[in-house]
């Protein structure tokens, strides 16, 4: 195993989870260069392990010890490095915490990013599931980004059309699995912004405030103001955020449903499907608040499994299981889970 590369053994990942979940990684490498992931490649011993690219944990689950490599991304450093007719071209390294550099974007006075302010995780995890809040999507503020290709052992820039953006989805969890590093980020940011207040919770957030106009900070303010009151904090009580992505129907399974359920919600998407709230469908099953053994289900939202205090990731699949089976045969309607399962 290589001598030169700082790797650390049975690396307990208790802190590196905001689930909290106890599991350990047979090695661990916090990542500072692109240099050490080539170190990684060409030691025989370290190539042959599987592999863990690990940001700020936000949205794994632990199932089990993890029988590999934990490579911790680590590299940091955020710049303002160019600019076209439309935008301000801003990078931003894999290691870097996403909401501080959401709020470093604002205090250079640029706006884009602030839709999506106190989501958890790092910048590099971003683009992974193609992270979204309050109408914003990071593909709507994507320029290219750098990584590290396990396979050919380069590093390469890949362009928005290139990542393939979709709902909690792109080429990372596809072709790319289990291959790619994001190496840093770089964003377009609009020269001309625009407030986007579409969803009626940031738009009752700053009416209540008395901004009919709202700067880009102050649209930051509110939706850090609505997680705060509506998200548990991972530092108090272990999650991962919603632990379901929201289903998409067709119009026709939507008109089923609602006949059944008035009061059903769901919002018609521009491609035609409909998205159903995955929180509302749990709620109805009587999920809220619940729990089971140590895991359970949040009490202000239904969409979010929390660890009460030394669950362990098998309970947490456990009881995301029976969620998913009542869903199920209520609905008809199959939740798939947001986070990744190790
Ligand atoms: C309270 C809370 C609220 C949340 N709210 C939202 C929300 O509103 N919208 C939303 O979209 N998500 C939300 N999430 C989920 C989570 O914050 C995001 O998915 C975030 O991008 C995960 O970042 P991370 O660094 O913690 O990734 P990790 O959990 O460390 O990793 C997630 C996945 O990305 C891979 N990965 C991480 N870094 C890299 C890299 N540099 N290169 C290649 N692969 C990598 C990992 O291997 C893993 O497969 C929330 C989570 C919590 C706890």
């Amino acid at each position: 195993m290589s001598n030169s590369l700082p790797i650390e053994h049975d690396f307990s990942l208790r802190l590196f989870n905001t689930f909290g979940v106890e599991a350990s990684a047979r090695a661990y490498l916090a990542v500072t260069s692109v240099g050490m992931l080539k170190s990684v490649r060409e030691d025989p011993t370290l190539a042959a392990m599987p592999r863990l690219v690990l940001g700020g944990g936000s949205n794994i689950l632990l199932t089990q010890d993890f029988p590999g490599l934990a490579l911790h991304m680590q590299n940091k450093g955020v710049a303002i490095v160019g600019e076209d007719a439309d935008a301000i071209h801003v990078r931003a390294a894999a290691g870097e915490n996403w909401h501080a550099f959401v709020q470093w974007t604002l205090a250079q006075g640029l706006g884009g990013l602030e839709n999506l302010s106190l989501i958890p995780g790092s910048v590099g995890a971003a683009p992974i599931q193609n992270i979204g809040a309050y109408g914003v999507e990071i593909k709507d503020r994507f320029h290219s980004l750098t990584m590290f290709d396990f396979e050919t052992g380069e590093t390469a820039t890949l362009d928005r059309a290139t990542c393939a953006f979709g709902y909690r989805d792109s080429i990372f969890k596809h072709a790319l699995r289990d291959r790619a590093v994001v190496l840093d980020v770089t964003f377009a940011l609009p020269k001309k912004w625009e407030a986007n207040v579409r969803y009626a919770d940031v738009m009752q957030e700053l009416s209540g405030r008395g901004i009919d106009c709202p700067s880009a900070r102050q649209i930051s303010d509110a939706v850090i103001a609505i997680r705060t009151r509506k998200l548990p904090d991972p530092s108090v009580i272990g999650n991962a955020g919603s632990f379901f992505k929201n289903p998409v129907v067709t119009p026709a399974q939507r008109d089923a449903l609602l006949a059944r359920y008035p009061q059903l919600v769901n919002y018609p998407q521009p491609d035609g499907s409909v998205k159903l709230a995955a929180g509302w469908l749990i709620d109805q099953c009587g999920w809220k608040g619940k729990t089971a053994g140590a895991a359970g289900v949040y009490e202000k939202q239904a969409l979010v499994l929390v660890n009460r205090g030394g669950a362990s990731g098998r309970e947490i699949v456990q009881l995301a299981a029976a969620i998913r089976d009542d869903v199920d045969k209520r609905f008809g309607v199959t939740l798939e889970p947001e986070p990744v399962f190790l």
